[in-house]
């Protein structure tokens, strides 16, 4: 039996992902799949819009991001 690794991170909560916002985007480390299209205005840069991705991080835990095409910085992680 595989023991269990949290890989406990003293200021973040066990269900959040550990990607946060204005990391690159990894789309194949995080296994990204396309979610859907958001008609917002990119915090980095000026790309109007920005694509959502159901994503797991390195831990495990899924989520869900939205990433600007442009800049490929993770604009908001949401659940
Ligand atoms: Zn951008």
């Amino acid at each position: 039996m595989r023991k269990a690794d949290l890989h406990v991170d003293q200021h973040q909560e066990h269900l959040y992902i550990t990607i946060s916002v204005g990391e690159e985007f990894k789309g194949i480390d995080w296994k990204a799949q396309h979610d859907m299209e958001f008609n917002t205005e990119c915090l980095f840069c000026s790309s109007e819009n920005i694509t959502g991705y159901r994503v797991e991080d390195e831990t495990g835990r899924t989520g869900k991001i939205a990433v600007c095409p442009t800049c490929e910085k993770v604009n908001a992680v949401y659940i």
